[in-house]
């Protein structure tokens, strides 16, 4: 008989496709990894296991105990699935930017979630960031693992998602491109890859309204940088200890609209139903790629997530018209088909 003894040990070893319709006109070969193969249909299943797992082996997470952790989604669904093959509660805090969907999916796998004001500084009270360290500090046998600061983060990718895109690409990797929130994703497969090979380039995405960018071509973290935006999990106000910005050679900005039309072009076009910052990384990297890559280069994207959680952002239509994202009604009316 062939089983997992708990979906935990279907995390990782995700699948790359290569992207047919979407770069057209783009020289080299462009791979795609494609991350809701997870079982919580992100790639922060990875680092959900490594930072839980490497909690018990010191010795902080103890039979019984519950994760607290600021989260956009994903890595709620990640740590929730997680929690439950090993037996803990989970409370997540989450932004009210965040899409209705993964709050809904999060409190469905028994979590329970805390809605926090999107546009307050991090060092708030009432932020995200905040409310999860009061929590940790309140209940008793609780952990805190804040993947913006936790090692284990870039360790998950360091130690996974690299080898994985190493081995599946027979080491011809030439460029990796992903979106930069916590900066765990970047820079631990950037990590693993330039070791195996040291021009192996990486690109990381950025949001237009997050400091990253700028950072790292100046030094200066610019606060007129800052502004309100709606693209989910990538960009940040602040300089998460995952970045290090030594793993990363270009970072590219991408629009909200930008991000979105192109989660919908993935999923039109090449049949993946994919997030709204995979639309974001796709973009980003494809810029990048349209003016470097030559024909024999091999350019890997990762796509963290499943489009399911966007329903009611990026794949809907008056969603996309209501934000200017969108200019005319695809959908015929009855009335246009009679006329
Ligand atoms: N996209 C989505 C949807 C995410 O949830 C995240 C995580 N914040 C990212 C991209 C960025 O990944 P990382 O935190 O590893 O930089």
């Amino acid at each position: 008989m062939r089983y997992y003894n708990t979906l935990i040990e279907t995390i990782g070893n995700t699948p790359l496709v290569k992207l047919n319709r979407v770069n057209k006109g783009i020289k080299g070969t462009i791979l795609v990894k494609v991350e809701y193969f997870n079982p919580g249909n992100s790639v922060k299943d990875r680092i959900a296991l490594k930072m839980i797992e490497d909690a018990e082996k010191s010795g902080q997470l103890k039979p019984g105990g519950t994760i607290i952790e600021g989260t956009s989604g994903n890595t709620g669904m990640g740590l929730a699935l997680v929690a439950q093959a090993k037996g803990y509660k989970c409370i997540f805090t989450l932004a009210d930017k965040q899409s209705q969907e993964k709050m809904d999916i999060l409190r469905a796998v028994g979590a329970e979630v805390i809605v926090c004001p999107t546009n307050v500084s991090p060092d708030d009270p009432r932020s995200y960031y905040s409310v999860a360290k009061k929590l940790n500090e309140d209940i008793p046998n609780s952990i805190y693992p804040n993947q913006y600061d936790n090692p284990s983060n870039t360790l998950a990718h360091y130690e996974s998602t690299g080898p994985e895109i190493w081995n599946d690409t027979d080491g011809k990797i030439t460029h990796y491109a992903a979106g930069m929130g916590t900066g765990g994703t970047i820079c631990g497969t950037s990590k693993y890859l330039k070791e195996q090979k040291k021009e192996v380039v990486s690109v990381a995405i950025d949001s237009y309204g997050s400091v990253f960018k700028k950072y790292k071509e100046t030094g200066i973290f610019d606060e007129k940088e800052i502004y309100p935006y709606l693209t989910e999990g990538i960009g940040e106000d602040i300089l998460p200890k995952n970045v290090d910005f030594d793993m990363i050679d270009h970072i590219v900005k991408v629009t909200d609209k930008d991000g979105a039309v192109m989660a919908r072009r993935l999923s039109r076009e090449e049949g993946l139903f994919c997030g709204w910052s995979c639309g974001s990384a796709v973009h980003g990297a494809l810029e990048f790629a349209r003016d470097h890559l030559k024909e024999d280069d091999v350019m890997v994207i990762l796509l963290p997530d499943h489009g399911t959680r966007y329903l009611g952002k990026v794949y809907n239509d008056n969603w996309m018209k209501d934000h200017g994202f969108l200019e005319t009604r695809k959908f015929a009316t009855a009335k246009d088909i009679i006329s």
